[in-house]
């Protein structure tokens, strides 16, 4: 079942709450730029992290690195974004306007928004046109062609030019992959629907390098893989496929390639890709740099240049599908007792940005010291929120809200006994545990 969350509930959501505002907005905006506010940097930042931790830090044959977004040119020549990484545009002459040939079916006229852009009898559209999706800008002081360069439009590239660079300091041997996350840019022609595409974004991008003839079986394992990574963090499998390319979509070296998809309110689109790449890119930038990209085998003293298996996925897309698939909408008890519409969002705990909230029931008594003695010792850890403003049920609304898993209420009880009351965020349902247990039950439940 698709989520309930339209996009028009997600935006709202997202400015309302500090998840997602508009770039520059106090200027108009910036097309196809986003900034991540308060608790939207905090999910963000904790998608990355479980990336970082599943594909590097968990792993022994993995070794991050962090490259430049500038590079070389001759990067670009090599690998073939300078000649070929264009998108289709049309213009049209009535309004103006530019959209991408190949996505006319999908996008609304700007004159007549109920038809698509060419149906409209005013339209008058130009023949398509390469349009190259690369950012330029110049290197020094001097604006000519010879300082030009260009801004990275994926971070794969940074990872092959260093793949001897890690070999030699990594102590790695073949099987191992290489990982990086990092912004990209892309001069989209039209940005659209929030943060799927943008024209600057993250990327989170592994290339796995492999003796041929192993490439298939190490493709199957990082496509399973992959897939697995967004439902093992919560997202409903029933939301999520796999698509295979079809021949006509592959790259000419591409020996396969599939798309991890998850159904967007505005239709099954990609997340991630994974691809087996066999060795196009280290020779290409064999032959373009003049140095030898060749691997020796320890053992056989074989040499060969690798396959690569490229999983490249978008963190900033990952947490949009995170996002909307937490969003749902139950009922609460109001502050009389009758049913009200509640917004929850249930982040699987690693990734909800506010980990626990702790609520003194009131502003006496004790209640705030020791609140506030649990939420200094609980920030050390995690991510927490403390709140004394507003009755309990509306600080429980708030933080339903940004997805807070649990609701720690300190109350008389809690000065006499030294208990509280943990609240769970999707059942509701109360327990009383020792406060000084509440660092290793969160712990539990967390990382568990
Ligand atoms: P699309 O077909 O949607 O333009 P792509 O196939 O060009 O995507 P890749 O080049 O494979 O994308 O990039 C890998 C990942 O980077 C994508 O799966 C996506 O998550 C992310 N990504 C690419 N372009 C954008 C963009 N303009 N905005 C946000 N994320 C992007």
């Amino acid at each position: 079942m698709a989520s309930k969350a339209s996009m028009e509930k997600i935006v709202s959501l997202a400015k309302r709450r500090g998840f997602v505002f508009q770039s520059s907005e106090i200027y108009g905006g910036l097309n196809g730029c986003w900034d991540y506010g308060p608790v939207g940097v905090e999910l963000k930042n904790n998608v990355k992290r479980e990336w970082w931790r599943s594909s590097v830090t968990e792993r022994d044959d993995m070794a991050g690195v962090d490259c430049t977004i500038l590079m070389h040119p001759r990067v670009w020549e090599a690998s073939g974004h300078v000649s070929g990484f264009t998108d289709p545009m049309v213009d049209c002459k009535t309004c103006k306007g530019r959209f991408r040939a190949d996505h006319l079916a999908d996008t609304p006229c700007p004159q007549k928004p109920s038809k698509m852009v060419g149906q409209h009898d005013a339209c008058e559209l130009t023949e398509a046109r390469k349009f190259n999706l690369m950012f330029k800008t110049f290197i020094g002081p001097m604006e000519d062609t010879a300082a030009q360069v260009y801004m990275r439009p994926e971070t794969a590239q940074g990872i092959f030019v260093n793949f001897k660079n890690v070999l030699e300091t990594s102590r790695q041997k073949i099987p191992f992959g290489i990982a990086q996350v990092g912004k990209s840019f892309r001069n989209e022609i039209t940005p659209k629907q929030f943060t799927f595409r943008v024209r600057e974004f993250e990327q989170m991008e592994i290339e796995f390098f492999c003796k041929p003839g192993s490439d298939e079986e190490w493709y199957n394992y990082w496509k399973d893989l992959r897939f697995n990574w967004y439902v093992n963090l919560g997202i409903k499998k029933e939301n999520l496929r796999l698509r295979p390319h079809g021949a006509d979509e592959l790259a000419h070296y591409a020996r396969g390639c599939s798309d991890v998809e998850y159904l967007f309110p505005f239709g099954w689109s990609e997340l991630e890709g994974i691809a087996n790449r066999a060795d196009f890119d280290l020779k290409q930038h064999q032959q373009f740099s003049g140095k030898s990209l060749e691997y020796t085998d320890p053992q056989s003293r074989e040499r060969y240049v690798p396959y690569v298996i490229e999983p490249s996925a978008g963190a900033d897309r990952g947490t949009l599908a995170f996002l909307i698939d937490a969003y749902d909408e139950d009922t609460a008890p109001d502050e009389k007792g009758a049913e009200e519409t509640r917004i929850v969002l249930r982040f699987h705990p690693r990734l909800a940005p506010v980990k626990a909230a702790i609520f003194p029931l009131t502003k006496k008594d004790g209640m705030p010291e020791l609140g506030e003695k649990l939420y200094k010792q609980l920030k050390k850890r995690w991510n927490v929120d403390y709140d004394l403003s507003g009755s309990i049920g509306k600080r429980y609304r708030r933080q339903d809200e940004i997805g807070t898993p649990f609701g720690i209420t300190v109350d008389a009880d809690s000065v006499k006994d030294g208990t509280v009351t943990v609240r769970d965020r999707d059942t509701m349902k109360q327990e009383r545990v020792a406060a000084e247990q509440i660092p290793a039950y969160l712990e539990q439940k967390i990382e568990g």
